[in-house]
């Protein structure tokens, strides 16, 4: 397990980089084969490619879900060089979450060798776009979680917890549009764009709700050409941050409603809610308290907690179907300086998969 997880991160995998996701793909792939799946390809032309492997057996297939690529750049190796200190193995996406693809092939291997193979059918999804919000990939998840019995997300734990809530994430852009001229010459035939987007930016920001766990930030903007020129355009990119479906439409039809305060200027909002929020309700909470009570037989105390990021629990658990998050690596600090998992915790961790994979 720990020399695939080296292999693994030792293979920089950039979302945008599609050679080298591929790379783990085909590298995966083979191990999934050696452990009798039919893996079927989703070719891809902008990411890397995403597989399904599938096993047979009775009843609506268990569905395991990870991703090969990281939000690291090519390089980041060289300064956070793959390494184990104190117990800690650090590498550019070490955590998240090569780590929770080895420990899902070693959970498989476990079962298989030990004659333990789950009675109930088996996919195993990888994808190559998570990173991004899975625009490539989110119809494979949907249709492989939309006949599954149950999905589980190997991401991180959050600390030795499992994550049965996330918030639900959107991207929206405004683009605003006034009229160029310059600004000493002429200033009365320009409309500042710039000066229309301070005023929307404000509109904006007030969308936020904290005690709803609603959060807003204009995090980019950009606009103009010159110091000296009206500036005839102006760009925002807008992160919305949700914990329930009502929030998500509150704030989606409050960004597409907004109006120009200079009526000269015009205004155009794009995107949407792309991950809907993961509701701790129904089946998420069911199977929690099941995968809680598995890990207790195996002298394991399981807690839970939600987070603000997104994964592709989101999409599966957005369909009703039982999901359970964060079943990947213990450890700290993924997408930051010093990422690293707590060696000892992870063949715990693919000891915990493998019981529940039989169990469930
Ligand atoms: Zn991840």
């Amino acid at each position: 397990m720990f020399d695939l997880m080296r292999e693994m991160t030792l293979i920089e995998s950039p979302t945008s980089d599609k050679a080298s996701n591929d790379r783990l793909i085909a590298l995966v792939r083979a191990r999934f084969e050696a452990l009798g799946a039919t893996v079927d390809i989703d070719p891809q032309s902008d990411f890397g490619d995403h597989m399904v492997a599938r096993w047979p057996g009775v009843g609506k297939p268990g569905l395991i879900i990870g991703h090969v690529d990281t939000v690291w750049p090519f390089g980041t190796l060289e300064d956070m060089p793959y390494r184990e200190e104190d117990g800690n193995i650090y590498g550019p996406g070490v955590l998240d979450m090569k780590a929770g693809i080895a420990a899902t092939i070693a959970a498989l291997e476990m079962l298989r060798n030990t004659g333990d193979w789950p009675e109930r059918a088996l996919a195993v999804l990888v994808n190559s776009d998570e990173e991004v919000g899975s625009p490539s990939s989110r119809p494979l998840v949907e249709a492989e979680a939309v006949n599954a019995a149950y999905s589980i997300v190997m991401e991180p734990s959050m600390g030795f917890s499992l994550k049965t809530a996330r918030k639900g994430l959107g991207e929206f852009r405004l683009h605003i549009e006034g009229r160029a001229s310059h600004a000493g010459a002429f200033p009365e035939d320009g409309i500042s764009a710039i000066e229309e987007m301070a005023h929307q930016i404000l509109r904006i920001q007030a969308l936020k709700d904290w005690d709803a766990g609603t959060t807003i930030n204009v995090g980019l903007i950009d606009g103009g050409s010159a110091r000296n020129t009206i500036p005839a355009e102006a760009n925002a990119v807008i992160d919305v941050r949700v914990t329930s479906a009502d929030e998500g439409e509150r704030v989606t039809s409050a960004l597409y409603s907004l109006y120009p305060v200079n009526t000269d200027t015009t205004l155009e909002m794009t995107g949407h809610l792309h991950r809907p929020p993961m509701e701790r309700e129904g089946p998420v909470a069911e199977l929690f308290a099941r995968v809680q009570s598995l890990g207790a037989e195996l002298g394991m105390e399981l807690s839970e907690s939600s987070t603000g990021g997104g994964s592709d629990a989101n999409l599966t658990a957005a369909l009703g179907i039982p999901t359970i998050d964060g079943m990947g690596a213990v450890g700290e600090h993924p997408h930051a300086d010093g990422e690293y998992l707590v060696a000892a915790e992870l063949p715990k961790r693919a000891e915990l998969l493998a019981h529940c994979l039989r169990m469930l």
